[in-house]
């Protein structure tokens, strides 16, 4: 008899020979802008804890403080076990910070996608995805059994001629997309697609994980930085992100969130967000009210981060400039395009023994290699400056 696992090692075989065999760093002590790894200092352009907060003080002590009044664990899913009144206080505050009549905390935010898709659109409706949509919409689009359309990257005239097309053959639509693109850092047209939808009779969902707490006024994301916040609209986003926690919210109409108490199954059949995790989103959601500062930091930072990136370039050898291009940004994600994989991955270990966390992004969760660097509104222009010193050692290295 064959063994019938054997192809694990084959299929592990090849992933080795793409390069595309990935890894888990193991980090020591506090999340900052500075990590320690292996007793070693890196500044770390590597984490999604765009505003700071994930070692504050004031939301490590609200953490402990909910474990010591209600305990670890939530005990079971919400409706059958009950839940503590911090989780109604966070969805009360994620409806306040977005301008909507209600909000609805998830487990985690991919639990968030998956289970407000399949709760809105079955296989009666269609879906209209962009194609750079993260995993979890994608998953959620799948797992709804809706017909699935994807449209051309950012393109709103192909999303128009397919909704044209498309449209009239299906009872519901929903259009899905990314606020901020993770793997990009470019932002969605959401008032183009917006009337569009309001055109076509189509449902909106935006997932703001990259966005809340980075863009708008208040931070609020996406929908407050188009002023769109008062249009009808599924702002799903995450709790893990920004706000230093874990777990994921949609907020929306009062009517749609009472819906998906009732119908998301991602929601219904787990386990409530533990204690800690509900107060440290809350106490993460009161510093950037208290501290609006944050966000105009991190604004600075991107643009600081940018136009070093830029005069580095700008100084290669024309033959070496081919090979790298920084992508334009609209949020906390900068990135420089490298030519293939093998190149992206020699830069990110080399940056790595010069004291720089910096994550390579390969195929196949991009279609072209790039080093991703995720700015905090914590790193001061030395770390900035230090990252841009260490990449100047490897492009010339390399020359
Ligand atoms: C991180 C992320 C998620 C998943 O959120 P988690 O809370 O980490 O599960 C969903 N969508 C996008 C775009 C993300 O970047």
């Amino acid at each position: 008899m064959s063994d019938p696992y054997a192809w694990i090692e084959q299929s592990l075989n090849t992933i080795h020979q793409a390069r595309w065999h990935r890894r888990v760093l193991a980090i020591d002590g506090m999340a900052g802008p500075v990590v320690q790894v292996n007793g070693r200092r890196l500044v770390n352009f590597a984490s999604n804890d765009y505003l700071g907060l994930a070692g504050h003080p004031q939301i490590v002590e609200g953490a402990i403080a909910a474990i010591r009044l209600y305990g670890t664990g939530s005990t079971g899913s919400r409706l059958l076990s009950g839940h503590r009144v911090l989780h109604s206080e966070l969805e009360g505050a994620i409806a306040r910070l977005k301008k909507t009549e209600d909000a609805i905390v998830f487990s985690s935010g991919y639990l968030a996608n998956i289970g407000t898709i399949s709760a809105l659109v079955n296989h009666r409706d269609l879906i209209l995805a962009d194609e750079y949509n993260h995993a979890s919409l994608k998953n959620g689009a799948t797992l709804s059994g809706a017909t699935v359309v994807v449209y051309a990257h950012g393109n709103v005239e192909e999303l128009a001629n397919l909704l044209a097309e498309h449209r009239e053959n299906y009872r519901r639509c929903l259009i899905l997309t990314d606020g901020v693109f993770g793997m990009d850092g470019d932002v969605c047209a959401l008032p183009e697609i917006l009337d569009l939808a309001d055109q076509q009779s189509a449902m909106v969902m935006i997932d703001e994980a990259h966005s809340v707490g980075v863009l708008g006024k208040t931070g609020a994301g996406c929908a407050e930085h188009f002023g769109c916040s008062g249009r009808s609209l599924v702002q799903m986003g995450t709790l893990s992100k920004a706000f230093a926690s874990l777990g994921g919210y949609v907020a929306g109409s009062a009517a749609l969130i009472d819906f998906l108490r009732n119908r998301a199954p991602s929601w219904i059949y787990t386990t409530g967000l533990s204690p800690a995790d509900t107060a440290a989103a809350l106490a993460a959601i009161a510093i950037l009210q208290q501290e609006p500062q944050r966000l105009k930091q991190l604004d600075q930072n991107v643009h600081y981060l940018s136009e070093r990136l830029d005069y580095l370039l700008a100084d290669l050898s024309f033959k070496q400039a081919a090979n790298f291009k920084r992508l334009p940004t609209d949020s906390a994600i900068v990135c420089v395009q490298v030519k293939d994989a093998a190149t992206v991955l020699a830069l990110s270990k080399k940056l790595k023994d010069l004291g720089v966390f910096v994550s390579a992004v390969r195929p196949p969760t991009v279609p072209v290699s790039r080093l991703r660097m995720s700015v905090m509104a914590t790193h001061t222009s030395a770390h900035i400056d230090y990252l841009i010193a260490a990449l100047k050692d490897c492009l010339l290295d390399d020359a």
